[in-house]
């Protein structure tokens, strides 16, 4: 924290001294005695020997970590993960898909390497491509409930997320069972097979591997408490929700003495409060009470609303409540419209409980660091035509396998249509004719050792796998 203030402080002064002054050297004063210990202490740091003075409800714990290379806001692909941090990003952040703010997603970084995303609402994708995260790379998905709001983007994750590299690992879904079978996640993958038939079939020109295998993890909703992932020292255990229907769960994850809990949807409930208790960042979802004006922004007739919260939803009021008995490191709300009338209300609403900390999951890019000393919360830079990254890849074994695409245009087009394309080299330009590449260019998979691929194609694509491999090792040693 010092060090952070410090170097910002320091960076100010140059910039002072660079931008003011000419010539640098005329302005540099005489030297002289140096102020009084005491002087020095009540000028910089309010009285507080080499430390942070107390500051309104900024609470001890709650400080921007020294690696952050902005206090306000986090940049994407600037700041690789430390060994023993957790980051949680919120993908998407409102139950009504808004052009500024997707659906609910949480994408929570682990320091190991691992990506786990909570809920993946319409419209979230959109923000992963722009946080710079390959598709490829988010093969663990953990649905709360199987309103759409909450996995609306699913089918897009698995077509392009299949398409862009996504060959040597199974998408990983997890969620509820149902009262009944036809009610639970089995049954969604099932279906959404199904709707996605034509276009899986076509994206079969291109290389699958196990890419349309999706392992579904369907636990028993009743199952409090019940394991759903231990994997790489990160454990996600479920509970039930009260949200109208059953098969709606919360979960929590723990990892490395760190602990994340998303609610999903729900009332406020009993069981949140034993399996959330003590976690570092409650997440819960929230609805201002502000029945009214809400409903009038929001196009929802009133009665609609206030039957929708009262038999779904927690209140900010609720939110406070849930807090006070859960006692996390920080508290925050999403799921929620971020609108100025509400975030004033729904701060006053969640106050009326819960003294701690407290921050809006929302908007979309909000994103957060957890360490076990300090907890930072900033806005996130979610450009609007990002440069995607490229696929990620474990190359280990030092090799990089394309598998051969299961089909080819021939065996799912009839020739007519192809026959009437146009000549190419009727369009192109005179003396400019690209080597086109109609047909796949290789009988089986393709099997590229990384000493005869290009070192840039390589470098792109195994950063993750660098930054994994560098980061579990770096853990190993602090954990020994
Ligand atoms: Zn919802
Ligand atoms: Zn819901």
């Amino acid at each position: 924290m010092n060090r952070f203030l410090t170097s910002l402080r320091a960076s100010a002064l140059v910039f002072l001294f660079t931008s003011l002054t000419t010539p640098l050297a005329a302005q540099i004063p005489d030297k002289q005695d140096p102020s009084s210990k005491e002087d020095i202490q009540n000028a910089l740091t309010g009285g507080v020997p080499l430390g942070r003075w107390k500051e309104g409800l900024l609470f001890e714990g709650i400080s921007p970590q020294p690696w952050l290379k902005s206090a306000a806001n986090y940049f994407p692909g600037t700041e690789p993960i430390q060994p023993e941090e957790m980051r949680i990003t919120f993908m998407g952040t409102s139950p009504m898909v808004r052009p500024g703010q997707a659906a609910t997603s949480i994408l929570v970084e682990l320091g190991n390497g691992d990506k786990l995303v909570f809920d993946l609402g319409e419209g979230s994708i959109a923000n992963y491509i722009a946080g710079g995260h390959a598709l490829n790379e988010l093969k663990h998905v953990f649905i709360t409930h199987l309103h759409v709001d909450h996995y609306g983007a699913l089918p897009y994750l698995w077509a392009f997320g299949t398409w862009g590299g996504g060959w040597h690992e199974n998408l990983n879904v997890y969620g509820p069972s149902g009262r009944t079978p036809e009610y639970g996640t089995e049954k969604l993958v099932e279906g959404m097979k199904m709707m996605m038939g034509w276009h899986t079939d076509a994206f079969s020109v291109f290389p699958v591997g196990k890419g349309w295998d999706i392992k579904v993890h369907e636990f028993d909703f009743r199952d409090n408490g019940g394991v759903v992932y231990d994997r790489n020292g990160a454990k996600v255990i479920h509970w039930q929700r009260s949200h109208a229907k059953d098969g709606a769960s919360g979960y929590r994850l723990d990892w490395n003495g760190l602990c994340f809990v998303w609610t999903g949807d729900g009332r406020p409930n009993k069981l949140d409060i034993e399996y959330a208790k003590g976690c570092d960042v409650y997440v819960t979802e929230m609805q201002v009470e502000l029945m009214s004006i809400s409903s009038g922004v929001q196009g929802v007739p009133p009665f609609l609303g206030r039957y929708t919260i009262d038999t779904h939803h927690t209140v900010g009021y609720g939110a406070g409540y849930m807090a006070s008995k859960i006692e996390p490191r920080l508290l925050m709300t999403t799921h929620q419209a971020f609108d100025p009338y509400q975030n004033e209300e729904a701060t006053a609403q969640i106050r009326h409980h819960w003294k701690g900390p407290y921050h809006f999951g929302a908007p979309d890019g909000v994103t957060v660091n957890v360490t076990r000393e300090s907890i930072w919360v900033r806005d996130g830079i979610l450009p609007d035509f990002p440069n995607a990254r490229s696929p990620q890849f474990d190359f280990s074994n030092g090799q990089l396998v394309v598998p051969h695409p299961p089909t080819s245009r021939k065996e799912i087009q009839e020739p007519f249509v192809r026959e009437n394309e146009i000549d190419p080299a009727l369009y192109y330009p005179e003396g400019y004719m690209p080597e086109l590449l109609p047909e796949w260019p290789v009988e089986g998979d393709l099997v590229v050792p990384l000493e005869a691929a290009p070192d840039d194609l390589v470098d792109g694509m195994g950063e993750s796998w660098r930054l994994r491999e560098a980061n579990r090792k770096a853990l190993e040693e602090q954990n020994k």
